[in-house]
């Protein structure tokens, strides 16, 4: 704040011709120019469907659902801006059309509009100005992508309070970023332009115009090209940035850099152009992943495979255990869900595999398959790692096979005589009771965001943390059931990780086996290229092992 006035900047990220441009990719490593030049930034997103959250979205439709610490449920972008930028990202950080209308929708009952007709203009735009402009202090500048694609009838509100921000704020506040395609059309031999113009005119269409164009694109812009962009779509020639395919996504802010995109935007803003940022960082990680001795494979058990962003930060999560080894690593995805039949045919599928990891999930189908994959590392020694659902898994599968329960199970199937994982509808968080009813809504009502668990000694767990107390986030609503301490101690599981009051178990692992660890929270969610997390990394080390024994 500067006299009591907003000073951040604002960036304003758009996207045309097709969907999975990489928007977020490409917002996230302006994040990392802007801030390899000493500025502070924060990425904000917003969403045009009508969900509230994605919360109560298949992971198949939308991908994964990345959870704040302060337990939001939000869109697989806020994962990238993490994973790129280092700043924990926030509730006030995503937004949704859905949510936007009910914010509208409620204040229209409190009767806060006195009289008028609530409108899209100015009532939902007010509502999408504020969520813009709010909880916003010490950042020079904030980056706010808009998801979908200009056209799309539900992104209009969002284009339209832009819009008026930009009016509001002034253009030295406000930059336009349009990412775009040029087709590369092999029969002409020739990048097209046509849809970039058309996308551009869809943009004026709502009063915007773009200045800066990033190009996505297969094979570099001739100049003729960009001189064509330019004067059709009336963007500066150095302000068409060229953003080719590539491969390995760390190298994207050098590649970016090299376009000259931070320098054309402080040029922008009127802000200094020297000194240079210092890409080292990010040169190092490129180059561990380029220099990688040997590869390790992976199987990932999981039912969701079809759409692979449903496990967007599990890859890179599982990428930064390898990076941190200097290790390639290969993901085998194995679809549970083939195995409802025969589950153990499943274990064909983990023949040679390094590791064996399975993942969060929900529901029954797919779990027979899920626990032979837990039973095989088991018995075979191979390296497991189970993720929320993955850990309670493993519980059901030592109980069921070592514990004397053959039908132990899980309350999320229905009733069973023997629960060991159960529904909970009181915890503490923050020192106060949280309550939930067992017949509620399911939309925002797990157990969401950070929280503490105090780690055990000697354990695998503090190896890989080597401190006492971490936060990890949650998002699930069932919980081991300690009333079964006896059947888990006969099965040889240890509980290595405990919430503060001992009630809940955090982290299991077994004793007698190299590298066997559950984790009822999702460790994925905090692990960045930059900080690889310390149970990824400890797991990909003991499939290296594995691999050299073999
Ligand atoms: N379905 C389980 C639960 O709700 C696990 C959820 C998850 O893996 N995120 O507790």
């Amino acid at each position: 704040m500067e006299n009591g006035k907003l000073k951040t900047k604002f960036i304003f990220i758009t996207g045309g011709v097709v969907s999975s441009l990489g928007k977020g990719i490409a917002s996230s490593a302006l994040g990392v120019l802007l801030q390899a030049r000493g500025y502070r930034v924060r990425l904000r997103k917003m969403d045009p469907y009508l969900n509230v959250d994605p919360g109560t979205m298949s992971p198949t439709q939308h991908g994964e659902v990345f959870v704040t610490d302060d337990g939001a449920e939000t869109d697989l972008d806020l994962g990238h801006y993490e994973r790129f930028t280092g700043v924990s990202a926030k509730k006030t950080d995503s937004v949704s059309a859905g949510r936007i209308y009910s914010y509208v929708l409620n204040k229209e009952r409190h009767g806060d509009y006195l009289g008028a007709t609530a409108q899209v203009i100015p009532h939902v735009t007010d509502e999408i100005k504020e969520f813009i402009r709010a909880d916003l202090d010490k950042e020079d500048f904030c980056i706010c992508e808009i998801g979908g694609t200009v056209g799309d009838i539900e992104s209009l509100p969002f284009l339209e309070a832009i819009r008026q921000l930009r009016n509001e704020e002034g253009a030295d506040r406000c930059m336009f970023i349009h990412v775009t395609l040029l087709p590369f059309v092999k029969m002409a031999g020739e990048l097209k332009t046509k849809p970039t113009q058309h996308s551009v005119k869809e943009l004026l269409s709502v009063g915007i115009q773009p200045d800066m164009l990033l190009c996505r694109s297969e094979c570099p812009i001739p100049d003729n090209e960009r001189r064509k962009i330019a004067l059709f779509c009336n963007v500066k020639p150095e302000c068409i940035i060229e953003a080719l395919d590539c491969n390995i996504i760390y190298q994207i802010p050098i590649n970016y850099h090299e376009q000259g995109i931070d320098e054309r935007v402080v040029n922008y803003f009127k802000l200094p152009a020297a000194p240079e940022p210092d890409l080292s960082k990010w040169h190092d990680i490129v180059a561990r992943i380029k220099e990688a001795e040997g590869t390790v494979t992976i199987a990932v058990v999981g039912k969701y495979i079809s759409l692979l962003d449903s496990y967007k930060s599990l890859a890179e999560a599982i990428a930064h255990g390898g990076i941190a080894n200097k290790a390639a690593v290969k993901i085998k995805w194995v679809d549970a869900a083939d195995f409802d039949e025969d589950p153990e045919l499943l274990s064909q599928q983990l023949q040679g595999v390094d590791g064996v990891l399975v993942p969060g999930g929900f529901g029954e189908r797919g779990t027979e398959g899920k626990i032979a994959a837990v039973k095989f590392a088991r018995e075979k020694n191979i390296p497991y790692f189970g993720i929320c659902f993955g850990m309670q898994l493993a519980v059901i599968e030592a109980v069921r096979n070592l514990g004397g329960l053959p039908d132990a199970s899980t309350s999320e199937f229905g009733a069973s005589p023997h629960c060991v994982i159960g529904l909970i509808t009181e915890w503490i968080k923050n020192g106060e009771v949280e309550i939930r009813k067992s017949n509620g809504d399911l939309g925002g009502t797990m157990r969401l965001g950070a929280y503490p668990s105090n780690i055990k000694k000697g354990t695998k767990a503090y190896a890989a943390y080597g401190q006492k107390v971490i936060h990890e986030r949650h998002r699930h609503r069932y919980e081991v059931n300690t009333n079964y301490a006896k059947n888990y101690e006969q099965a040889g599981l240890v509980f290595s990780g405990m919430s503060p009051d001992d009630s809940l178990p955090e982290i299991i692992e077994r004793a007698d086996h190299p590298w066997f660890v559950g984790v009822q929270f999702h460790p994925e969610l905090k692990s960045r290229p930059l900080e690889p997390h310390p149970l990824f990394t400890a797991f990909i080390a003991a499939a290296i092992k594995k691999s050299r024994l073999v």
